[in-house]
């Protein structure tokens, strides 16, 4: 079922909804099976978890087999931890795991045409399995969004809706038209994260059936930190773990309105006014869900905490020395596992490939 996070209101799945009539967010309840005897004989990539994923027929499923990207050991600081390169996906990003999800329930609907808005990433992942699907598709971006994931979109052959305004306008006027056209937005509908969950299913599987005492997760509107949460419930729903691993939002300093409602203590999210940020892919100013990270935070033990532009700039040049290139919002959670200096098994999650954001890195490296 599809139940609303503001009235409990119930919608059968099937219905083509990306949120309730009351204006909440929708959250899906379904029965989630995991048997790892079997899964572990299954090809690598994330539809071996096809029990825990909501889409009913295999035929509607849209896939470039992606996910299982790697974990490797890493040594910074004297510390080993571990990173998981989810920035190997065929679009760059984890935003895949969600989009793959998302639009197989797309086409399971028989929807001929979507909107998504974004600031890149999302975007990018949306107007790819729209182009595998062949399902019409149109990204609205604010006008400043970098040329790299403008080129992608369009090559994907989506419709570019550029918005002469900031991140917030552009969601407002998709939302607009999201009247009558099907949102396959990232943040609203809640078929996105039965994708991103699957990022915790790999880690209890790549880490011997065991989990991280912390993970880290760049955090803006919270796709994967949420995910990650449904994810690792689902693990202990199914008897595979009893203790979650604390989660840790990283918010940049410049844009946190989470951080400031969590530390703040306050009921309701905060629209902060968003400063420049290199880490462009967590910039939201007013997040949808902050309510629903702040409870997961409190659930899992966790924290959330800002890193400042120099912390940013640290961890990427680190990592690219290091061989990984990752654009600096990705680099963002190495540098909140460094500002907060867990002593126990963590791990950090690098979301976003350096290709994309290549003026930025130019620019950090020149000047560093
Ligand atoms: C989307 C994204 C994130 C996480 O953003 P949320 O707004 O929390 O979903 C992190 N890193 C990269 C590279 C991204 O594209
Ligand atoms: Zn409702």
């Amino acid at each position: 079922m599809l139940v609303c996070n503001a009235c409990g209101k119930k919608y059968p799945l099937s219905e083509p909804i990306w949120h309730c009539e009351c204006g909440g967010v929708l959250d899906i309840e379904f029965k989630s099976e995991l048997n790892f005897d079997i899964i572990k004989k299954r090809p690598p990539n994330m539809w071996r978890y096809r029990q825990a994923i909501p889409i009913d027929n295999d035929h509607n499923i849209v896939s470039f087999n992606e996910g299982f990207t790697p974990i490797v050991n890493y040594s910074v600081n004297q510390k080993e931890i571990f990173l998981k390169l989810d920035y190997l996906f065929p679009t760059g990003s984890y935003k895949d795991r969600g989009a793959s999800i998302l639009i197989s329930k797309a086409n399971e609907l028989g929807i001929k045409k979507v909107i998504e808005d974004s600031s890149g990433n999302a975007g990018c992942a949306i107007a790819a399995y729209c182009a595998k699907a062949k399902i019409e598709c149109e990204i609205y971006v604010p006008k400043d969004t970098s040329l790299a994931k403008l080129t992608q979109v369009k090559a994907y052959g989506a419709k570019l809706n550029i918005i002469e305004g900031n991140r917030l306008q552009t969601a407002q006027k998709a939302l607009e038209d999201a009247n009558s056209v099907y949102y396959a937005s990232h943040t609203y509908n809640p078929f996105f994260y039965q994708g991103t969950k699957t990022l915790a299913f790999e880690i209890f599987e790549q880490l011997d059936f065991s989990v991280p005492d912390y993970l880290f997760i760049p955090t803006g509107n919270g796709t994967l930190f949420i995910g990650a949460y449904l994810g690792f419930t689902d693990l202990a729903d199914n008897g595979y773990i009893d203790k979650l691993p604390k989660l840790i939002a990283i918010q940049s300093q410049n844009c946190a309105p989470i951080f400031k409602q969590y530390k703040e203590n306050l009921k309701t999210s905060q629209r902060v006014t968003e400063l420049h940020t290199l880490a462009e892919g967590i910039a939201i100013n007013e997040p949808l869900r902050a309510n629903q990270i702040i409870d997961i935070v409190k659930k899992t033990h966790g924290d959330i905490l800002t890193v400042n532009e120099q912390e940013i700039k640290d961890a990427l040049i680190k990592l690219s020395l290091d061989g990984f290139y990752v654009e600096p919002t990705s680099a963002s959670s190495l540098a909140g596992f460094l500002k907060y200096k867990p002593t126990t098994k963590s791990l950090v999650v690098l979301t976003g490939f350096g290709l994309k954001s290549n003026e930025k890195i130019q620019h950090i490296v020149e000047n560093y």
